[in-house]
């Protein structure tokens, strides 16, 4: 929560003739998300596991030693920008170190059998950063850097991300381009971010060939297109790859009014997808999932759809209901779209090119 992203004005460096305000990546969605979690009763019954910081020889699995050096050392004075749209204050090396880390340890927590799934609610987020730069609030790869662990110290071989936060996984997708052994999927809003970035044609390449999936849903998507893609490409594509771990890049910035996307996701969406997930997972691998937080900017509705989540991995359904949900639940265009059914046909295709 001391992560300091300073006075940019949404996503936008602050300087005439942008006055200086709130930057979009805060602290406040996280706090009120674990908040939510407490007023509600859930957090009680949870298992807590506590995060640790990520070894830079853990973090050199993705990032290169010239990117690390760099962060350190703009850290250890007042910060800077880390790349596109990323800014960081003093001690924001250390505290990124722990978001990495804090998504090990719950993979850890998973294999050692303590728990039967994580949620790892970490900031910095991670899902934009790439081998060379940070990007789009991100740092480090968090999801990859324990990915990447789980394969080199845990014994974990294939793996599936599942990244469902409204912008493109373009950091998981750079990382693991020619690498077979982790199919990633990314399910977001058709050129919303990163700029160029997360078309459906972009399939992975040389060895790794087919293990990487796009769906680029048009601005606008509802609970029905998600849930189609989710049925029709995600969950028949898990099936095809068999992971050994499922790990869920998981924002929330796809819900029906965050300031950072276009799309109309509630609670009970979010419910439901963590629910098919959770019973893929549950045939392939023993269920073993780790979500792990990454974009979600509107402080209200963020807590409710984290709950939704939480209630779904824990199988605990408290008493408190998303007060967003039936004002959510009216908009129009909720259900399946034919333009949005057009692209998951296409993304269907994609299948023939897993081999499994
Ligand atoms: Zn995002």
């Amino acid at each position: 929560m001391w992560h300091d992203t300073g006075s940019y004005a949404g996503v936008l460096p602050p300087g005439i003739p942008v006055q200086p305000g709130t930057h979009a990546e805060n602290p406040e969605t996280k706090r009120r998300f674990k908040n939510l979690l407490e007023v509600s009763g859930l957090y009680q019954q949870l298992h807590h596991i506590e995060a640790y910081a990520a070894s830079e020889q853990d973090i050199l699995r993705v990032h290169s030693r010239d990117y690390i050096n760099r962060i350190k050392a703009m850290s250890e004075e007042i910060g800077g920008d880390a790349g596109m749209l990323t800014p960081f204050g003093k001690g924001s090396f250390d505290i990124a170190k722990l978001a990495a880390g804090g998504v090990m340890a719950a993979i850890d927590a998973l294999l050692d059998g303590r728990i039967d799934n994580a949620y790892a609610l970490v900031r910095p987020p991670g899902h934009h950063a790439e081998p060379d730069t940070g990007k789009g609030f991100c740092l480090f790869a968090n999801a990859s850097i324990a990915a990447k662990y789980a394969q080199a110290s845990r014994g974990v071989g294939k793996i599936a991300f599942v990244d469902w936060d409204v912008h493109h996984g373009n950091g998981a997708e750079k990382i693991f381009w020619h690498d077979p052994s982790v199919l990633t999927i990314s399910i977001h809003q058709d050129r919303c971010f990163p700029p160029d970035s997360g078309d459906m044609c972009d399939n992975g390449a040389g060895a790794g060939a087919g293990y990487n999936i796009n769906i680029p849903l048009p601005a606008g998507s509802g609970v029905g297109a998600y849930a189609a893609a989710c049925d029709r490409v995600i969950i028949p594509a898990l099936h095809m790859f068999r992971p050994e771990l499922v790990i869920v890049p998981s924002g929330f910035d796809a819900g029906a009014y965050d300031p950072l996307g276009r799309m109309m996701m509630h609670s009970d969406g979010y419910r439901n997808l963590t629910k098919k997930l959770m019973t893929a997972a549950d045939e392939l691998c023993s269920g073993r999932i780790v979500m792990c937080h990454e974009g979600g900017y509107n402080d209200a509705t963020v807590p409710f759809f984290g709950l939704a989540v939480m209630e779904s991995l824990s199988g605990i359904k408290t008493a408190t209901d998303d007060p967003f949900l039936a004002l959510f639940e009216g908009l129009a265009g909720q259900e399946l779209q034919p333009h949005q059914d057009q692209v998951i046909t296409a993304a269907e295709k994609l299948l023939d090119n897993i081999r499994g």
